[in-house]
This record gives C-alpha cells, sequence and structure tokens, in this order.
C-alpha cells in the first residue's frame, strides 16, 4: 500500500499501539510462519458514508498491513441491494483515499455471488444445508431465545435430491420473496443462537448495482462475508465486538466450504480475471471507536440528511469524513486520534475534545497564520495622516520560519474585534477600554482617546493614536502592555461568509435516550452561525481546502465546495481552546 499524499507522513505508530494485541497476533503469526505476509480488507457496506468511527477500522487495517510489509483490500459488502447506491461507493473510496490510504485490490461481495452459490450446492449435497419453507417469523419462533433451546423445522430432513432442486429452483426466480430460504443445518440446541440453523441465502427480486436482475436470492452477511474473505487469502480479518458471537459461524462456513481444496468453486472468479487465492482467515474482534457528542450510525447520520437537520452528507457538522473534511479536520489530525485511542476489547467512549485536540496539534504545526475580524468595530487612528497606507511584512507562522512572510496592509482606519473592547471592562479586562492600552499586532502601542456613539448609545467607532514611538525599529518598540489585538486594514479588508460551527449535539451522548428524549431532540441549534466578516487580503486569495489560524480566533479552512477567491467562504473547525469544558470567552 502506499500513502496517497506523501507531504502528511502517516502517524508514527507509538509504542503503545505497537503493542495492542491485534499487532501482537500479527508479530506471532509471522514468526512462526504461519503465513509470509499479513493480508487484511476493509468491508464497509456502501449505504451511506463513511463516519468517524470507520477511521479506526481503516486505521487498524491499512496500518497494519503497512506495518508489517503486506496488503489491504477495499472491500464493498454488497449484499443488501435496495440499500446499497454507486454513490456511496464512489463516496467510500473518496474518503479512505483522503484518509492517506491505498487499497492492494478493491472488490466487492457481489464479485463473488457465484463462488458463494456454488458453495451453497456443496453444503448441500455435503448434508450441511437444507432449504426451509418457513416464514421468516416462524423460523424465528422456531429459532428459540437465550434460556430455550430451538425447535427443528418440519423441513429439516428433505434429502439431498430435493434440497438441490428447489435451491435451484430458488435461482431460477420459480419461488416468491419469503417463500423459501437456504439454512444451514447445525445445532438448534446451540447456546449460542447464532449456531441454530441461520440463513445462507434468502429469495428478494430486487436489482443489484452491480449485478442487475441476475440473482433473484441474496447471500446472508454471516456466509457471504467469511468466504470473501477466505475468498482474498484474508490472513486476519478484522472486525468490531459485535461479530464475536459471530465467530464460530464464521469458523463454520470456512471449514465446511473449504475454499483453499474445492478450485472448481471458484473457477468463475479467475475466470473474470480477479486474482484469487484462498486461504483460511481468522476473525479478530475488537472494540468500536465511539465519542462523546457524535453519532457512529450511518442510520441515523442518514435520518440527520433526509429530515433536513443538516444540508448534506458533507454538512460540517456531520462526523462523517467528509463532513469532517469540509470542516477543515485533516487526516493526520484523525490518524493521531486513532493512534492514541489505540485498540483494545475494552468498550469505551472517548471524549470530543481529544478529537479537537489531535486537529489542533496537527493544525498548529501545519497552518500559516492570517488575521480575519468576524465581529467588526471600526478603530480609527486620528494621529495618522488621511489616506495613511502601509504595507507591513508579517510572519506566516511564529515556530516555523519555513513558511515565509507576507505582507499585511495597514492604514488608519481598521477594523477591530468588538469584544476585544469594552467601555466598562470586567476586572482583569486586559483588552482597549476607554483610555487604556494595547498594542495593536505587529504595528505598536495604541491608546483609546474617545467613543462615538449613535443614537442608542452603542459604541460604533473608537477613536485612538497609535504611539509612534512603540513601532518597529523605535527605541519604545518593546514597551510592555498587557493585551494585544488583532485588525485588519478597513479599505484593504475582503468580505467574506464565515460559517461559525460546532458541536451538533449539546449533550455528550445524544442516542442513550436516558432522559427518555429522542436523540434528535438534543441536536444544537447553534452548532452553524454564519457571519460576515472581514478577512486580510492574504488570506481571501486562498484555494479552497486551504486551512488557516486567524489569530486569537481559531483553525478556518477555505470551504471546499463554495469558497471562490471573489466571494470567500470560510469555516471555523475548531477553536484554539476548549470552550466546552469551561464557559466561553477568553
Ligand atoms: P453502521 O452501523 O453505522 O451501519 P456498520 O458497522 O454497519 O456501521 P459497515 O459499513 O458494515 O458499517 O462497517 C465497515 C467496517 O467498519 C466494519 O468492519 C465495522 O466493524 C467497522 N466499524 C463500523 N463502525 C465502527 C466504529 N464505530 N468503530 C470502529 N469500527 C467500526
Ligand atoms: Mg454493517
Amino acid at each position: 500500500m502506499s500513502i496517497e499524499n506523501p507531504t502528511i507522513a502517516p502517524a508514527t505508530p507509538t509504542a503503545a499501539v505497537q503493542q495492542d494485541f491485534i499487532r501482537q497476533i500479527v508479530r506471532e503469526d509471522l514468526a512462526a510462519g504461519k503465513h509470509h505476509a499479513v493480508h487484511t480488507r476493509f468491508p464497509p457496506e456502501p449505504n451511506g458514508y463513511l463516519h468517524i468511527g470507520h477511521a479506526k477500522a481503516i486505521c487498524l487495517s491499512f496500518g497494519i498491513a503497512a506495518q508489517f510489509g503486506g496488503w489491504c483490500n477495499l472491500r464493498l459488502d454488497d449484499t443488501n441491494p435496495g440499500k446499497e447506491d454507486p454513490e456511496f461507493v464512489e463516496g467510500i473510496k473518496d474518503d479512505v483515499r483522503w484518509l492517506g490510504f491505498e487499497w492492494h485490490s478493491l472488490r466487492h461481495a457481489s464479485d463473488y455471488f457465484e463462488v458463494f452459490y456454488r458453495s451453497a450446492l456443496k453444503l448441500i449435497e455435503d448434508g450441511v444445508a437444507y432449504v426451509d419453507d418457513l416464514s421468516a417469523e416462524e423460523m424465528r419462533e422456531y429459532r428459540g431465545t437465550l434460556t430455550t433451546g430451538g425447535r427443528h423445522s418440519p423441513y429439516r430432513e428433505r434429502s439431498v435430491e430435493e434440497n438441490l432442486d428447489l435451491f435451484r429452483r430458488m435461482r431460477a426466480g420459480e419461488f416468491a420473496d419469503g417463500a423459501k430460504t437456504l439454512r444451514a443445518k447445525i445445532d438448534m440446541s446451540a447456546g449460542n443462537i447464532n449456531m441454530r440453523d441461520p440463513a445462507i441465502y434468502r429469495i428478494r427480486k430486487i436489482a443489484h448495482q452491480n449485478t442487475g436482475d441476475a440473482w433473484p436470492i441474496y447471500p446472508m452477511y454471516d456466509y457471504a462475508h467469511c468466504l470473501s474473505d477466505a475468498m482474498e487469502g484474508i490472513t486476519h480479518s478484522l472486525c468490531t465486538l459485535e461479530f464475536e458471537d459471530h465467530r464460530p459461524l464464521y469458523d463454520w462456513f470456512v471449514d465446511k466450504v473449504d475454499l483453499p481444496n474445492h478450485p472448481e468453486l471458484w473457477q468463475s472468479v479467475v475466470a473474470a480475471g480477479l486474482e484469487a487465492k484462498p486461504a483460511k482467515p481468522r476473525q479478530i474482534e475488537f472494540s468500536r471507536l465511539n465519542l462523546s457528542y457524535c453519532i457512529t450510525s450511518k442510520r441515523k447520520l442518514a435520518q440527520l440528511v433526509s429530515e433536513n437537520f443538516v444540508d448534506g452528507w458533507d454538512d460540517p457538522r456531520m462526523n462523517t469524513l467528509r463532513g469532517l473534511r469540509r470542516r477543515g479536520f485533516t487526516p493526520a489530525g484523525l490518524r493521531l486520534l486513532i493512534e492514541r485511542v489505540g485498540v483494545s476489547k475494552q468498550n469505551s467512549v472517548i471524549d470530543y475534545s481529544i478529537l479537537e485536540n489531535c486537529i489542533r496539534e496537527d493544525l498548529d504545526v501545519t497552518a500559516a497564520r492570517r488575521m480575519a475580524v468576524l465581529d467588526p468595530l471600526k478603530l480609527v487612528l486620528t494621529n495618522l495622516p488621511e489616506g495613511h497606507a502601509e504595507t507591513l511584512t508579517f510572519a506566516n507562522h511564529p515556530k516555523d520560519d519555513s513558511f515565509g512572510t507576507r505582507e499585511v496592509p495597514f492604514a488608519r482606519e481598521l477594523w477591530i474585534e468588538r469584544e476585544d473592547f469594552a467601555e466598562v471592562p470586567p476586572k482583569g479586562f486586559h483588552r482597549l477600554k476607554p483610555e487604556g492600552e494595547v498594542r495593536l499586532r505587529g504595528v505598536g502601542i495604541i491608546k483609546c482617546e474617545q467613543l462615538i456613539k449613535n443614537a442608542d448609545g452603542n459604541v460604533t467607532e473608537l477613536h485612538c493614536t497609535l504611539d509612534p514611538e512603540t513601532r518597529h525599529g523605535m527605541p519604545g518598540a518593546d514597551r510592555k502592555v498587557k493585551g494585544t489585538i488583532h485588525w485588519v486594514s478597513a479599505k484593504d479588508a475582503v468580505a467574506t461568509e464565515v460559517r461559525i460551527y460546532d458541536r451538533l449535539f449539546n449533550v455528550s451522548a445524544p442516542d442513550s435516550e436516558e432522559d427518555g428524549k429522542s436523540w434528535l431532540e438534543h441536536v444544537n441549534p447553534q452548532a452553524k452561525r454564519v457571519v460576515q466578516a472581514w478577512l486580510e487580503p492574504a488570506a481571501a486569495s486562498a484555494e479552497p481546502e486551504q486551512r488557516y489560524q486567524f489569530e486569537r480566533l481559531g483553525y478556518f479552512v477555505a470551504d471546499r465546495v463554495d469558497h471562490r477567491a471573489t466571494a470567500p467562504v470560510f469555516n471555523r473547525t475548531v477553536t484554539l481552546r476548549d470552550v466546552w469544558a469551561k464557559p466561553a470567552g477568553q
């Protein structure tokens, strides 16, 4: 595998990550000569866009393959026609690449439909699968419960010949949806309900996004998934903990079908030009990534979109990978989160601020600085001549000279942030106040001489003087004042739409339903606010997806959809500090 964008190095695994239990298993298997190389896969169902939880599965499967010199396939698990869409397939490919990974081979579970079918015929011939006529409801009832065993279906003892005939006719489309089901003959009294004659195939006369109307029957996930793994020679099949109870069934199918020793079952795949090297895979489960203030269910994310709580799957408030991308989150920041969270079998909820800190850490190093004013108040430097114009040189990054410098226009009339002035300052307020002094970032010290108010008594303009002795290169340049504020030149600043985003939910566990409320009632109506801001010219000319730190305000990104140099649009990615841990303010 390769990293798509060579300028972003993959997060270096920390000692903690390198010692996680899955990497330990892989290391031991390789040392014992069980495998020559590690082969993994990431198997999303294309029924929605990927979310932050998937980032963990992606980083793990692709990351382990890369670390141990193996490869990872991207496999679209498309066995559920009707819910799946080619739009999602393209979105998933895009998102995986954006996170920084490249697959060895792109596969679809539907590439193996013929293999699944032939394998099912083999299971019937071997006497371990049968066609059942019970309805779905009856089957559920016969299955029993956690405390009581199940009952045998009256159709369980059909002959091999009858089963072969019925299954072939299922495939030929002779029966209605739900009329018959192919089931594995395992053990109706098994403690693990998954082993009580699980379904292998059901009849669904519905077109499939890849195979069209070729198949009136579709394989069940538990059957298709393990055989897909076996087909591709996957050595370590990594999945989340909810599949732990399915592992005995996974192993059962892999053993009973035995693809490596039955090439006749998979000739069709080779004939179709796909590489096949069946092997016996091993499933290993790890805990899901759960984050506070986030929803990690595709169904619920889809509901946010369809019920217009957000403006689409890529809305910057969404914790889909495309939403996070549009919000300005970085692949390196997300990989850092996954590395920090580590891998275990312990279920936990990660605090959202850990994610935000990972993004800040990355952006602090990678984002150039600019000045912007989001809530403008006019400030006039009355001791500068009318029409005064200067160009100042600013460093683009305070800690990294390689970012170079830029020109910032400076003039007699400026915009400053309204909250950087207080007529009646609270205790400890170090910014601008009547008669007070403050440093104008990169210019010198100013003093507030006069307030101009409108008829309502609101301050509309500040008249200040700039102390010439405190300017760059002057003897008083180092004179100390407590506060420094940012600004933009009023006549040079570019009017810009800035979308101020915040967390989409106003409680940490929106879908806990502990308070008897529906998760949708916790949507934060303040999560998007649009303001008209002023930007220094060097920020407005950004390319879409260019990220900046707007000094003292936070990290922002030029919107990848709506931004134009002629009509700039920036999204707030994250504030400079965690404002959720304490009351908002500085
Ligand atoms: P959803 O329930 O949202 O539909 P899913 O698990 O059904 O999610 P899949 O497309 O089947 O979604 O997931 C692909 C892979 O990603 C699976 O191996 C799954 O275990 C893994 N995955 C899904 N959600 C998470 C998560 N929150 N943390 C880690 N891995 C996850
Ligand atoms: Mg799923």
